[in-house]
């Protein structure tokens, strides 16, 4: 009602502005201050072990069970001087969050307390899980999973008002082995692409080197102030607003990105990156988004397994903060109907030793294997687009993906001109500049510099080269990366070690001129997927459906590709999952899809019943009220007028009540019924709070969530 939006109002207007501060000199000794890194392994380790222990993280060996004793214990002292009581193996669950139970490092001898922490301790734990989804894959009188260190990802310390705790990152399995987590399938993608890097850099005569897969996500999010959120039981939820008229204003002006940042977003932003710096979290860039009170992070890139552990604190992060600041940070892909969403633009690279391979380069052989690295994206990317998509299905990205926004659902790869032009060169067999036909005739002798910015970006494409990376644009704000990168990195491997069979056999006299005819005849048969051009126009919908490009337009369609059995055989080839684990995921994904849909359902018709309706009532008595007095005094003036709206609020009072029956049955039916009916009751109560007086409408509106913090 009025009294608690002016209230929430009032309560944001008497936050103080603030003054600037003082300039004091910048101290960053702190970054990095609560990880468990390498300097600090050296400095706390012996000599041996630390070595060991490196070269496990660096070369990805197994890891030798006699260190974990002098590790866990060093781990340990090293905690335990920054205040941390106790302990956690940190773990990403099918539930998309990450998960953690605690224990303390304390083991009293008699009153003695002694603080121990032992290697059995460090490697693996065994929480009574048995509430995480499993798919199936788990019965409950089996119940047990097992997490285990993953030392590829740094311990770091989670600090909390009065005290803190150690986290290991570890995987998640089952009692048989099979993955419950989203990180152990990531490890085995990583793995998977290493290995075929490898493989085809073997080809070029390259000596052996280490791969690295690189992963900068950029993190769009929005803040609103508390005392709204509080108020809207949709928000607190189901992270969304499943009513609300849209503005006068919302983005039309697009006043809002990277305009000057409020300094109260920016004392939560700073408070932010001290935390993140704190954890060795390399936040970088910082600025508004298009849609109001809409904001983005962006990391510099990193290892792919550490880069998506990282994205996983820096959302819980980006929500503690807010709430530290009296703000709330909301994740979801579609927080408002109308304006942008949020997605988090993966920008995904492979590195050989020092060598970015997407970065195009200056001599004949650079060339040609960026070139090769290129082609073989766009097959991966081509064979696999349903992968790709099904990878970032999920119902809040549902109401984002093809909304003219965000990318469409129909995937396809965006070059831009220049570099679409070397690969017409390569189709069409000629030669960039016509010279030195006997070095190298793909394409060109050396690739023009690419431009990394600006003139050539496009927006709408969800997978985009951009100079020396490519940026897959479909994923949702509050999804893990993991997904995404997981998929990416197996159909790149089975591209890479489809070309290293091609190219082992050929006789190193001839290797250029016949690497020329695979390349060409591979992009060939792919370049269906390469578009440069609208993503967002109807035309290109056409186009695709033309070029017999899958259009999985919502999460159910997507979600069915995923089980195929040429996706099957490509995950279990890969060893990234068996039969049973990617079946398993699939159960999972679709019963997560359902619930939150049912939840969506349930509480649009619990607050159009019990919050919208008798607000609705009330307005239609009084008005009624008013009308009859009216009548009664034989009033001419302004009857008319209040029968028209007391005619309209009654519409609206009866559109709602039959919407709400309709919704009611729905929800005993399956997901699209209740998505219609949902639909369906948005639009009368949205039409009903332009006719409510604005005092007597019971829910904080849009122009106040998006415009006043
Ligand atoms: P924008 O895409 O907005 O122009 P940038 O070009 O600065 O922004 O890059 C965005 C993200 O891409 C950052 O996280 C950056 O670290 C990351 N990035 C840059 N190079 C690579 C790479 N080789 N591999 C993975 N990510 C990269
Ligand atoms: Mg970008």
């Amino acid at each position: 009602s009025d009294s608690t939006r002016t209230q929430a109002i009032s309560a944001i207007a008497s936050v103080p502005a603030g003054t600037p501060g003082e300039s004091a000199p910048v101290n960053i000794d702190y970054y990095g201050a609560d990880v468990f890194s390498t300097e600090v392994m050296k400095k706390y380790l012996p000599k041996d072990t630390a070595k060991t222990l490196l070269s496990t993280i660096q070369d990805g060996l197994p890891l030798d069970a006699d260190i974990a004793a002098d590790v866990a214990h060093a781990m340990k002292q090293w905690a335990i001087e920054r205040g941390a009581t106790h302990y956690t193996h940190w773990f990403q669950p099918m539930t998309g969050s990450t998960a953690e139970k605690h224990d303390s490092f304390l083991d009293p001898k008699g009153m003695e307390p002694v603080m121990s922490f032992s290697g059995k301790n460090l490697i693996v734990s065994e929480p009574d899980a048995s509430s995480f989804p499993s798919g199936g894959l788990r019965c409950t009188f089996e119940a047990r999973g097992y997490t285990a260190w993953d030392p590829t990802s740094p311990a770091f310390i989670k600090r909390h008002g009065n005290g803190a705790t150690l986290c290991i990152p570890t995987a998640y399995c089952s009692y048989t082995g099979d993955a419950l987590d989203k990180k152990t399938p990531l490890l085995r993608s990583r793995q998977a692409l290493g290995n075929a890097t490898k493989r085809l850099m073997k080809c070029f005569n390259l000596p052996d080197a280490h791969v690295t897969i690189t992963l900068g996500p950029e993190q769009e999010y929005f803040l609103i102030d508390k005392n709204f959120y509080l108020n809207r039981p949709d928000l607190v939820q189901t992270g969304r607003t499943l009513f609300g008229a849209p503005p006068a204003k919302h983005q039309q002006l697009e006043d809002h990105y990277f305009g000057s940042i409020k300094p109260r977003i920016l004392n939560f932003m700073s408070d932010v990156e001290k935390e993140l710096w704190r954890l060795g979290i390399p936040a970088k860039t910082r600025h508004n988004e298009v849609a109001p009170a809409q904001f983005e992070l962006a990391p510099l890139f990193e290892d792919v397994n550490l880069a998506v552990d990282h994205n996983m604190l820096v959302m819980e992060i980006l929500r503690q903060q807010a709430n530290r600041h009296g703000l709330v940070c909301l994740l979801h892909e579609k927080p408002f109907a109308g304006v942008n969403g949020s997605g988090k633009h993966n920008n995904w690279s492979i590195s050989y030793g020092e060598k970015n391979l997407l970065d195009p380069g200056n001599d004949p052989q650079q060339n040609a294997i960026f070139l090769t690295v290129l082609t073989a994206i766009i097959e991966a990317v081509d064979k696999h687009s349903d992968l790709l998509r099904n990878s970032v299905a999920s119902a809040g990205n549902d109401h984002r993906l093809g909304a003219n926004e965000a990318p469409p659902a129909i995937i396809s790869i965006f070059l831009g001109d220049q570099l679409n032009e070397v690969i017409e060169n390569i189709i069409n067999g000629s030669s960039g500049c016509g010279r030195r036909d006997d070095t190298l005739k793909i394409g060109v002798d050396t690739l023009p510099i690419l431009p990394r910015d600006a003139t050539d970006r496009n927006r709408t494409s969800p997978f985009a080269f951009t100079g020396n990376k490519f940026e897959f644009r479909a994923p949702g704000s509050a999804q893990s990366c993991a997904g995404p990168m997981m998929t990416l990195n197996t159909i790149v491997a089975e591209a890479f070690d489809s070309l290293a069979e091609e190219l082992s056999s050929f006789a190193p006299e001839t290797f250029l001129s016949q690497l020329q005819e695979t390349l060409k005849r591979r992009i060939s048969e792919h370049k269906r997927i390469i578009f440069n051009g609208d993503n967002y126009s109807e035309e290109w919908v056409k186009e695709a459906e033309h070029r017999g490009l899958p259009n999985l337009k919502n999460t159910m369609t997507a979600l069915h590709t995923l089980v195929n059995e040429k996706n099957l055989d490509l995950f279990e080839k890969y060893g990234v999952f068996s039969r049973r684990e990617l079946e398993s995921r699939f159960e999972i994904f679709l019963e997560e899809y359902h619930r939150r849909i049912r939840i969506e359902g349930r509480l649009s018709w619990e607050m159009a019943a019990t919050i919208i309706l008798p607000a609705l009532r009330n307005e239609y008595k009084q008005t009624v009220s008013a009308l009859s007095r009216a009548l009664d005094a034989k009033q001419t003036i302004g009857t008319a007028s209040l029968r028209k709206l007391a005619d309209k609020l009654g519409d609206a009072l009866d559109s709602i009540v039959t919407d709400l029956d309709t919704l009611e049955t729905a929800l005993t039916s399956c997901h699209e019924d209740i998505l219609e009916a949902m639909s369906r009751l948005r639009t009368s109560v949205d039409a009903a709070e332009t006719l409510v007086n604005d005092r007597s409408w019971p829910l904080p509106k849009y122009r106040e969530m998006l415009f006043i913090y």
